[in-house]
């Protein structure tokens, strides 16, 4: 795969070193694609942030920002078209066919490949979920094109070409990559990394329909049914209004509930430090930070945990993050909003109370049901 990457401690705005000329063929792929990801009948949040962000990318290049929409025939297809519009795109890109109830990589992978082929978009945008991950890989691979994962900033240079920025090397470095030799530029980026766009009253605009070309007989994969979920009260920390989070300063696993105890009491999601997944102490789903979730809360309080890069990317985009912690030059205090240096131990139980005692009973009683 012919991508180029450079490493530079900020994305760069314009690219370094000699400027290639693109292609001729590339000015026959125009415009901004975003693939909106149904779940269980549902558009997964990341499609309406990727719209955002697609809007600024489609506006400085001067092009349209179009939603992808594969699904079923029927309410949720409408509904998800109905919503690309509302979150700004100019039109919508259709394929509406019973084989696309439920995901499976074979006909959607064709789906967006027969629709790339047709229409050439320059940037193709999927959110890097489960479901957003494996289909961008398969038709990045189908296509012969670049694919950069987990982007964390996007932008376009003055030759249009697509920068997409990602950490590296652990998180200690952001590089840009750039896709120079093939179209489109593909990316995916993870939920609540970029901002939720306004939600705005629009009307439906143009809907262009595709069928799709593939017979369940080509399709190898079949779905015999669904298991319910294993893992009941898994977390939801990307979309958490509030998250409270212990680290390695907890501890021992025990200490743990003094965290499940302020987040219950103040009615927040439970997260940790990455070192307390690999000790054990949580479920990885918990983990929050560069290899696990990126949040957005309005409030955050870290109990015990030091700020290092891989977990500060994952908790700054926080309205207002409260940091506890015994050592006064701990690196989250650079980029707290409060800081409390304090023994969490002796700390959270002291605030729990302080939370309960404010609340009033009928707040108290609907976080205790
Ligand atoms: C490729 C890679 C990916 C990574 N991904 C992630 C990730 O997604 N998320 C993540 O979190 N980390 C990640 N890490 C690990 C990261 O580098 C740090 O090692 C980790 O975040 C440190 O966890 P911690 O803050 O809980 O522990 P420590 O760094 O050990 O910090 C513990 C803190 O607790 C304080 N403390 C001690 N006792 C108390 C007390 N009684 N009360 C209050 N404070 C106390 C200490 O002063 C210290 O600041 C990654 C690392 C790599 C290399």
């Amino acid at each position: 795969m012919s991508t180029a990457n450079r490493e530079a401690p900020r994305p760069a705005s314009g690219r370094a070193g000699t400027k290639k000329e693109l292609p001729e063929h590339f000015k026959d792929y125009r415009h901004v694609w975003v693939f909106i990801e149904l779940e269980r009948g549902q558009v997964h949040p990341v499609s309406f942030e990727l719209l955002g962000e697609g809007r600024k990318l489609a506006d400085k290049l001067g092009v349209e920002l179009a939603g992808i929409v594969l699904g079923p025939p029927g309410e949720s297809n409408q509904s998800a078209v109905a919503e690309a519009f509302a979150y700004g795109a100019d039109l919508v890109y259709n394929v509406e066919a019973p084989l696309l109830a439920d995901y499976r990589n074979e006909p959607f992978t064709k789906a967006m490949t027969d629709l790339v082929d047709t229409h050439k978009p320059e940037i193709l945008l999927l959110g890097a979920t489960t479901l957003g991950r494996d289909l961008a890989g398969s038709v990045a691979t189908t296509l012969q094109t670049g694919l950069t994962a987990d982007c964390t900033e996007l932008d376009v240079d003055a030759d249009g070409s697509l920068a997409a920025t990602r950490p590296t090397f652990g998180g200690s470095l952001l590089c840009t990559i750039y896709t120079l030799n093939y179209r489109p530029q593909m990316a995916t980026v993870r939920p609540r990394v970029m901002p939720m766009p306004q939600r705005m009253d629009k009307p439906v605009g143009r809907v262009i329909r595709h069928q799709l070309s593939v017979a369940e007989d080509d399709i190898i994969t079949k779905i015999l049914g669904f298991l319910p979920d294993s893992q009941s009260g898994k977390a939801n920390l990307a979309y958490a209004d509030v998250v409270v989070a212990g680290g390695l300063g907890l501890g021992a696993a025990e200490n743990l509930q003094l965290v499940k105890d302020l987040a219950r009491a103040i009615g927040a999601e439970h997260g940790c430090s990455r070192p307390l997944v690999q000790k054990g102490w949580l479920s990885a789903d918990r983990q929050i930070g560069q290899t696990g979730k990126t949040i957005r809360p309005k409030l955050y309080i870290a109990a015990g945990i030091s700020g290092a890069i891989q977990h500060r990317v994952g908790v700054e985009g926080a309205d207002l993050i409260v940091a506890i912690n015994t050592d006064p030059n701990a690196p989250i205090f650079d980029f707290a909003h409060l800081g409390i240096v304090t023994d969490a131990i002796r700390f959270l139980p002291a605030l729990t109370e302080a939370f309960t005692r404010r609340l009033s009973p009928h707040s108290r009683d609907k976080l205790a049901s």
